[in-house]
């Protein structure tokens, strides 16, 4: 009998459990370790205040591959949604809110342009969403071509944009290399309207809707969908921590052990090859592969080492933007809050603050220095009005991510939470008067709380900037894009490798289909 080949999986990620889930189905003895006391990264549901939990980061669920979440039978793991089909509602401080559902626009001072225009733009967005959605299931692309079969992932890329038609891949390869802020303007009068939609393209990233990048933003954040509807915002029964502990109970069932509390500290090398790790315990664990669910700073610069890395590689990995700007909020409210404008059956809708274009641009401005957004943007959730699992009776959750809070903030954090918090805290009650005396408790993480608490380097959405420079063969870096990094039997399964971050699974699913042999 041949042996089991054996496999350390590094963090218990949604990426990492899905990669271990592959693996193990595939015949590997699988161990994930994972630092943290439960498994599931910055896709979990926590207990912020006694009787209150929150999705601990990551809140929304509109990304996850529907392949992953069939092949590995999430739902009969437990996997429920509270809600799917979430409508964007735009907040303004001075004028009705704005409400977008699937390219209508309900409610709000709107033009008849404005209407047909957002649906035009939105069947167009969808239509090149899903040339970006095509390549989240394909291994990126090699630069050097070794043989045919190297150069057809990167045929079927400019296959996918040449189905697009004539007139629509003129306008893609238009649009992709502009900023959200001028095709909206192209194309809209309403600015609360252009606000909203520009926010799909910075959020999670270190952009202003003026930079470039923004529009490969907004299309990758459109490119899911939930139970086969398109672009759907959903909210996991239970929060996310639902995807999680579902991806969990499959690794398990297929044979994989997951170690939480179990962090390393050290992976082994030995005559060039990856054979095991060093935990913080000190134990020593040795495996014939190591595939990594951390960022690629930590697993390549940290766990690993620039010393077993060639000079060159070991400083573009270095480089890899990976400055996280995203915040999150959480309140315990003693009721629902009343948002102006409103009707109560509203309030269970993303709500959104980002007025307008420039509204947003100047509140990304402060962060190119290392400030906080003294006006910044939000996306709201009150997952309690779907799903009363999350707090005492009659007691409600608000859950936020608030942009832009830089993770390198001038003077540090601990100087400039309270004060960042306090007016996030103002803006609120601006668009919701009162909802401060609602508050029972609070917490804010800042993006260098998540580094700490989640360990992700620079608490990047993404680990690492979503970006042209950044993405598919370039991501993280060329030279570890198909997943193998220079050193034999390590390998990567984490957001920052492609398609990059989004409670998805794919980069997990991506990164077993090479370790076990296939493109
Ligand atoms: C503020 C914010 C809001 C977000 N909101 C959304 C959202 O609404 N929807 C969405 O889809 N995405 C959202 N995201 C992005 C999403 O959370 C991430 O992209 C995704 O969770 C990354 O998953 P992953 O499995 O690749 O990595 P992670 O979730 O980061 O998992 C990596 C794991 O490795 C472990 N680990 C690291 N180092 C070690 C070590 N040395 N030893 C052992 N274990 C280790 C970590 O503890 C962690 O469990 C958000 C991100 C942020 C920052």
């Amino acid at each position: 009998m041949t042996e089991q080949q054996s496999v350390i999986v590094i963090g218990g990620g949604h990426n990492g459990l899905v990669c271990a889930s592959y693996l193990a189905r595939a015949g590997r003895k699988v161990l994930v370790l994972e630092s943290a006391a439960q498994p599931g990264g910055a896709a979990v549901t926590r207990e912020f205040a006694p009787g209150y939990s929150v999705s601990a980061v990551a809140h929304l669920l509109h990304l996850l591959d529907p392949g992953v979440e069939r092949e590995l039978g999430l739902a009969r793991h437990g996997l429920a949604y509270a809600k799917t089909g979430l409508r964007t509602v735009a907040l303004s401080p001075d004028n009705p809110p704005l409400i977008l559902n699937d390219g209508e626009i309900e409610g709000g001072e709107v033009s008849a342009a404005d209407r047909l225009g957002l649906r035009a733009h939105t069947a167009r967005m969808r239509k090149f969403a899903r040339v970006i959605a095509r390549q989240h299931g394909r291994i990126p692309p090699r630069l050097d071509f070794k043989s045919w079969s190297d150069a057809l992932p990167a045929a079927a890329v400019a296959l996918d944009i040449r189905l697009l038609g004539r007139r629509d891949m003129r306008e893609f390869l238009r649009v992709a290399t502009m900023n959200i802020f001028d095709v909206l303007e192209e194309q809209f009068e309403n600015p609360l309207l252009k606000g909203a939609l520009a926010l799909d393209g910075v959020l999670g990233t270190r952009l202003g809707p003026r930079s470039g990048n923004s529009v490969y933003a907004a299309l990758y954040r459109q490119s899911g969908s939930v139970n086969g509807r398109p672009g759907a915002l959903a909210l996991p029964r239970g929060g996310m921590g639902a995807v999680t502990t579902a991806l969990s109970a499959a690794a398990r069932g297929v044979g994989a052990e997951l170690r939480v509390g179990a962090r390393v500290d050290e992976i082994i090398v030995s005559n060039g090859r990856a054979t095991g790790v060093r935990l913080q315990s000190g134990e020593v664990l040795s495996a014939d592969m190591v595939v990594s669910n951390a960022d690629p700073k930590t697993t390549l610069l940290g766990l690993l080492g620039a010393r077993h890395l060639e000079a060159e590689f070991a400083r573009s990995v270095h480089h890899v933007r990976a400055t996280g700007t995203a915040a999150k909020l959480h309140l315990a409210l003693s009721a629902v809050p009343r948002f102006r404008g409103l009707t109560a059956d509203q309030h269970g809708e993303r709500l959104v603050i980002a007025p307008d274009l420039e509204y947003i641009e100047r509140a990304f401005n402060p962060a190119k220095y290392g400030e906080y957004s003294p006006h910044p943007v939000m996306e709201i959730t009150l997952p309690t009005l779907h799903d009363v699992s999350l707090a005492p009776p009659g007691r409600h959750v608000l859950s936020a991510v608030i942009q832009y809070a830089p993770h390198d903030l001038k003077g540090g954090w601990a100087e400039g939470k309270q004060r960042f918090q306090a007016l996030v805290m103002d803006l609120l009650e601006q668009y919701a008067p009162g909802i401060g005396a609602l508050v029972q408790h609070s917490e804010l993480l800042t993006p260098a709380d998540i580094e700490q608490q989640f360990g992700i380097a620079g608490g990047h959405w993404h680990h690492g900037e979503l970006a042209l420079d950044q993405f598919m063969m370039l991501r993280p870096v060329a030279g570890a894009a198909q997943y193998a990094t220079p050193v034999a039997g390590l390998y990567l399964c984490g957001a920052g490798c492609h398609p990059g971050g989004g409670v998805m699974g794919s980069a997990g699913r991506n990164a077993a289909r090479v370790i076990l042999g296939g493109r």
